[in-house]
């Protein structure tokens, strides 16, 4: 046998992978999956924000071609970080979209917020797969995200674990087939807490997610239920579907993580153990699977799977983003710039867990008439409405600091 000539085909069979948010959790696990099958994969650029560190050193273990960092100042840091591994770096909004429209075959999309709009909309137009886990993305830009794809071509494979499910369960079905998709949620850390007990809560006991690990942001918009609002609108855009046609379930045992009603009254469901790598390694693999660390659930270990609906009144977020659903998704950047500049907020313990939905609230409230003629079908206009709801949410902390 030619080993030369067998090498040489198994490095151009090998699919090339960009990761934008390499350093945080969904960019982890992907790396896990790669680290676990690297003779099918290889990485072309990483991207990070503060934790040079890990970038460097994920960089140098993955031989990446490019490595970029959103913060300017960290340049000279990364820089060293990469002495004499003849890596390429860069830092700042312009090198992370060079990382994104450099030569990849997937790109997984992982930077968490808005700031993963521009990028993931840039690598639309070289990368043909798209693992989709920002869903800020479709939250603030639907639209124009989705027609951007069609115009390119891309793929895009949803990450998020509820959407990577629905997704599976619709491969094989015509769209005039389905009556609704439903998305599961954990009910998070408070799922049992009175309104009452809810105004008390702390940072430390939001952060404590009872089944998944993601990061912090995710995490309290998890406890918030804002989590599943945004996915519903995120899913109505991935599936072209109305509002009345995507639900929420509460389902503590995030065993079953999407349900999809047909008309012929079939329900399909997807399962498995809460460990995104699932979802992402169905990204990586698509058209077909990898093999992953984990097992398939015993349903006879389980037992038990309940499901109850969620409460909009404990949970007003979920009422927020469902409202924005139901208004054709228009204030999207509105939802989700609020959401963004609140959870920080309590995070930095600037606002209690229950001035998140009042903020979004308002900031809803002086905003859902601008832009309300037209969805924003350019970048600059989603940015410029996420600017002025960012800047409101901001007046709105102080009084409520
Ligand atoms: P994380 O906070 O753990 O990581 C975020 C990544 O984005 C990091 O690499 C960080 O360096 C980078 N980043 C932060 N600010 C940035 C900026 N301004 N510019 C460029 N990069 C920046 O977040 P995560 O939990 O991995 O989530 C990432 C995305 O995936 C989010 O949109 C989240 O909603 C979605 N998601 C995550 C999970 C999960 O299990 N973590 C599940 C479903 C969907
Ligand atoms: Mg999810």
């Amino acid at each position: 046998m030619n080993t030369e000539n067998t090498q040489s085909n198994q490095t151009s069979a090998m699919k090339r992978v960009t990761i934008l948010g390499a350093t945080g959790s969904v960019g982890q696990n992907t790396l896990d999956l790669i680290r676990r099958n690297s003779a099918a994969y290889q990485i072309a650029s990483l991207t990070g924000n503060q934790n040079i560190t890990q970038l460097a050193k994920d960089a140098i273990e993955f031989k990446a071609d490019f490595v970029a960092t959103a913060d300017d100042k960290r340049y000279e840091d990364l820089k060293a970080a990469l002495a004499g591994t003849g890596i390429d770096c860069g830092a700042g909004r312009t090198a992370i979209i060079e990382a994104a429209s450099r030569n990849a075959d997937i790109c997984m999309a992982a930077i968490v917020g808005v700031a993963g709009l521009e990028p993931t909309l840039k690598a639309l137009e070289t990368t043909p797969v798209i693992g989709l886990a920002n869903k800020e993305c479709l939250v603030t830009a639907g639209s124009l995200f989705m027609t951007k794809a069609r115009e390119h071509g891309a793929h895009i494979i949803p990450v998020d674990s509820e959407h990577s499910g629905a997704f599976q369960c619709l491969l094989a079905e015509c769209p005039n087939n389905i009556k609704a998709v439903t998305l599961t949620a954990s009910g998070g850390p408070f799922r049992s807490h009175s309104l009452k007990e809810l105004g008390q809560v702390t940072k430390q006991q939001a952060l404590k997610h009872p089944n998944w690990e993601m990061g912090s942001k995710i995490t309290i918009d998890s406890a918030t239920l804002m989590n599943k609002g945004l996915e519903l609108i995120e899913a109505s855009h991935l599936f072209h579907l109305k509002a009345e046609q995507v639900n929420m379930l509460i389902h503590p045992q995030s065993v079953v993580h999407c349900l999809v009603s047909c008309k012929d009254g079939s329900t399909l469901a997807q399962l498995s153990a809460p460990d995104m790598r699932v979802p992402i390694s169905y990204s990586l693999a698509w058209p077909e699977r990898m093999q992953t660390p984990i097992e398939p659930i015993d349903l006879a270990k389980i037992a038990h799977l309940t499901f109850e609906p969620g409460d909009e009144v404990r949970f007003p977020c979920l009422r927020l983003a469902r409202e924005v659903l139901e208004s054709h998704n228009i204030a999207g950047p509105v939802l989700n710039a609020a959401n963004e500049v609140a959870v920080e907020a309590f995070l930095n313990d600037h606002c209690t867990f229950m001035a998140i939905p009042d903020i979004i609230d308002a900031a809803l409230d002086k905003l859902s008439g601008i832009g309300s003629n037209h969805d924003p079908q350019d970048l600059n206009a989603v940015l410029h409405l996420d600017q002025q709801a960012r800047y409101l949410a901001f007046d709105l902390l102080k009084l409520t600091a």
